[in-house]
């Protein structure tokens, strides 16, 4: 099966094409950037190596589609003889409520749940609504799936899910913990399985989602029973530029003393808080706050120490929760990538029984690696994400299914 991975935002539009028969190949991928505000430009490359970098007049998804996908079929960077070769296309959907479980072929009853998901995501579910509809146009005829980010963690009971408010915030305005980056979590806890050859269906394992956005879950049988981020990414660890867990007060009294709007506070939390705010350094990118730290930027490595301590505080809460664990793994930009950050979040758990194998945890790689000692009581993983090749996977299920 040939499938076309979209990812549709407010400004990009990300795509990659798979052939799921030739052992799951990117034939080719691509990033149409700033689109519909000045300055549009496009990556693209395919598998022969074949690259194109330059500005573009996309004005729009639907043009912004329409120029991928004359791309996959272009004489020149072209991967197939037609668009016809495509069977499917999977999109990556951020909100589907309490209504959609799985991954599930679009249709006009799922459309009217992603606008529903808009109230509580309204930066992506209208422009993941804008990117199925441009396929739609451009494609017609081949089916669409949607691939939801809250769709793993519908198996939360209750008590993960429900915050300490008047119970009709609950059951007239939808308020409770969602979760988000699922696809991803999902994706890395089963081949965490693999890795460790027991059945997924007998483990507990927390991950560690620590990209720009970062959140933690915790999985017990295969199925996501608590996670970190809640009714929006804002809630949990401190990410890339938001707060992560506060003293909700704090909300109510800056708004006051500063004079602030809902809207300036929701910026302030979203995109001027965590290691961006913490640091004082004007970067967001922990690579450029390690290279403060180590500089001898005292702010800075506060900052590192904050990052790694709320994320400590999860993995301790979490194997509460999950009444004991078997694999830990860490995952996404950060998670994968920085060796300081995982032995900082390690650092003085020796005796709950994690025990990291230092050697091995400053081994970079991108393939999945065991980086805790043989007598470690929890095995501890660094698993590369791949949620392009999730939501492929998902939507040949899908297809072949249905
Ligand atoms: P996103 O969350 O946008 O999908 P990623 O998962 O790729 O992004 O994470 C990007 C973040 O990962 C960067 O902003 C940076 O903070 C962090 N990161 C990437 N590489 C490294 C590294 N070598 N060391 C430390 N942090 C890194």
């Amino acid at each position: 099966m040939i499938i076309l991975v979209i990812n549709a935002g407010s400004s990009s539009l990300k795509f990659t094409l798979y052939d799921m028969d030739d052992n799951k190949k990117v034939l080719a991928n691509g990033l149409i950037e700033r689109i519909g505000i000045e300055g549009t430009s496009m990556k693209y490359s395919n598998f022969k190596g074949e690259k194109f970098q330059d500005k573009v007049d996309v004005k729009n998804a639907r043009e912004g589609t329409k120029l991928a996908t004359d791309f996959l079929v272009d004489s020149k960077y072209g991967v197939l003889s037609s668009l016809e070769a495509i069977n499917g296309i999977g999109h990556r959907i951020v909100h589907g409520m309490e209504k959609i479980s799985e991954p599930i072929r679009v249709t006009e009853k799922v459309k009217e749940v992603l606008k529903e998901g808009a109230l509580l995501a309204p930066l992506h579910n209208p422009h993941n609504l804008v990117g199925i509809e441009a396929c739609e146009a451009v494609l017609p005829g081949v089916p669409n799936v949607g691939v939801f980010d809250t769709a793993f963690h519908s198996t939360m009971p209750p008590r993960a899910y429900l915050y300490g408010l008047p119970y009709s915030l609950y059951t007239e305005d939808h308020i409770r913990r969602y979760g988000f980056h699922g696809t991803s979590h999902h994706y890395v806890s089963k081949i965490a399985a693999q890795i460790d050859g027991r059945p997924a269906s007998s483990l507990r394992i927390i991950t560690c989602h620590l990209g720009n956005g970062a959140s933690i879950t915790a999985i017990k049988g295969g199925k996501s029973q608590d996670t970190s981020m809640g009714l929006t990414p804002l809630e949990g660890v401190i990410m890339g530029t938001r707060s992560g867990d506060l003293d909700p007060a704090i909300v109510i009294h800056v708004m006051e003393i500063k004079n602030k709007t809902p809207k300036e506070m929701d910026n302030l939390l979203n995109k001027q808080s965590g290691v961006l705010g913490l640091s004082g350094i004007g970067s967001s990118d922990l690579r450029d706050i390690e290279e403060a730290a180590n500089k001898g930027n005292q702010q800075c490595a506060q900052a590192l120490d904050i990052y790694a301590y709320r994320i400590k505080k999860y993995i301790g809460a979490y194997l509460a929760a999950l009444g004991g664990l078997d694999i830990l793994v860490f995952t996404a930009g950060a998670g994968e990538n920085s060796s300081t950050l995982r032995a900082s979040v390690l650092s003085g758990l020796d005796g709950l029984g994690f025990k990291l194998d230092t050697e091995k945890n400053d081994v970079r790689s991108s393939e999945p690696r065991v980086i805790s000692t043989p007598d470690s009581l929890y095995k501890i993983m660094v698993i590369p994400t791949n949620e392009e090749l999730a939501i492929a996977e998902s939507t040949e299920q899908v297809l072949k299914s249905s």
